[in-house]
This record gives structure tokens, C-alpha cells and sequence, in this order.
């Protein structure tokens, strides 16, 4: 399991990382808006715990900008800031929950347990999406109802779309989690064209959209 802490506080920071540490999570630390993005660039989390008050902006605007990108991490935010409305504005961006600081670090990671738990349990084994039905289990694809024949990158291509239907998907989010550690994103494209034509022949309406310099999303 792997957690992201953005928090600019140092002695903070680094409590939290040799806490959460200790519990046998992987942990990153980064302590700005810039490392943040970079981070999660870099690589998915399953946990994010973010700052508000942040040397070079705002931890709310880093949330809609991946919320907007579609990052789907589960975000715990970690403020001062405390009020109901500062509450409310935080999840409506998009975070998944919100620690008031001072907190103690037992109700920290009574958190982050949850989270983690709720993220097992929203995992289908089947899910469908127009004439699609996904079966994670029997590693089966029908379209309109007939086996669609998939090799195993396309059909954890597929996944990931499915996984998140409707959201746009970055091309280093989408290649980071099928080709961990390839820079070539040009095979995305190829990917991508090949799950098309096998899936989107006969239908009047494609299922994909192509949003431009940005990435993919189902539709
Ligand atoms: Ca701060």
C-alpha cells in the first residue's frame, strides 16, 4: 500500500512518514504543491494525506487539478483549516475525507484504514458500462452480449477505463500502470487503436474519446 504525504511542515512530515512507515506502508513525503504533481506523475498512490497551506499554493487547487485529470487516489486532507464550509469545500472538490489538525495519529491511521477499505470493496469483479460487461474474474469482455477476444494488456487496458468510465485518463496515467517504468507512450496509441477496432466496430456511438495533449476517457 502506498501513501503520498504532502505536507510542508517538517517535523510534521517526517512524523508521519516513520509513523506510517512503521506500519509497513510505503510512504512518500513531499513538502510542495511542484514535488506533489511531480509525484504523482511519477507513479499511482492508494492513500494521498494533503496539507492545505502550502509554500507555493494551494493543496484544494492540487486536488481539482487531478480530480479534473482524472486521478482517482483516495485523498485524505490534513488541515488546520477547520471549519464546516472549509470542510464541505474540500470533499466537494474531491477529497474522500478530512482530519482537522491537531489530530492524534492513531485516529490518523484509523483513517487511512478506512479509506483503504473502502477502496478494496468498491472493487467489482463485474462491471459494465453501455454494452460492455467486464468480468475481472473470468478475465472475459462481451460486447452485446458476444465474447469479445482480448490479449491480457488489452484487456487491463479495458480495466482501467472501466474502472473509471466517464473520467479523462492522462497517457502517463494510463502507461504507468500497464507498462510500469516505459517512457514509450506511442504505444498507448497503438494500444488504444487496437482496442478500438475490437470493440467499437459496430457501434454507432465510439466508446472512446480522445481528448487532445491530454489523454482518454470512456464515454
Ligand atoms: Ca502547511
Amino acid at each position: 500500500m502506498k501513501i503520498l504525504i504532502v505536507e510542508d511542515q517538517h517535523r510534521l512530515g517526517r512524523f508521519l512518514k516513520q509513523g506510517l512507515s512503521e506500519c509497513a506502508y510505503t510512504v512518500s513525503w513531499v513538502c510542495t504543491c511542484r514535488e506533489a504533481r511531480d509525484a504523482l506523475a511519477d507513479t499511482n498512490y492508494d492513500v494521498i494525506v494533503l496539507d492545505l497551506g502550502l509554500p507555493d499554493g494551494d493543496g484544494l487547487n492540487l486536488l481539482s487539478e487531478w480530480r479534473r485529470v482524472g486521478f482517482n487516489e483516495a485523498v485524505l486532507i490534513l488541515s488546520a483549516r477547520d471549519s464546516v464550509e472549509d470542510r464541505i469545500k474540500g470533499l466537494d472538490i474531491g477529497a474522500d475525507d478530512y482530519l482537522p489538525k491537531p489530530f492524534s495519529f492513531d485516529e490518523l491511521l484509523a483513517h487511512v484504514r478506512s479509506l483503504l477499505r473502502r477502496q478494496s470493496a468498491v472493487k467489482q469483479t463485474v462491471i459494465n458500462h453501455r454494452c460492455v460487461r467486464l468480468d475481472l474474474l473470468g478475465h472475459t469482455v462481451e460486447l452485446e452480449e458476444k465474447a469479445v477476444d482480448l490479449t491480457s494488456r488489452e484487456f487491463a487496458l479495458l480495466e482501467i477505463f472501466m474502472q473509471n468510465a466517464g473520467r479523462t485518463l492522462t497517457r502517463s496515467y494510463i502507461s504507468e500502470r500497464i507498462w510500469p517504468g516505459l517512457s514509450d507512450t506511442n504505444l498507448l496509441d497503438v494500444y488504444m487503436s487496437r482496442l478500438r477496432n475490437k470493440l467499437e466496430a459496430g457501434l454507432s456511438e465510439p466508446l472512446f474519446k480522445t481528448v487532445r495533449g491530454v489523454g482518454y476517457r470512456l464515454v
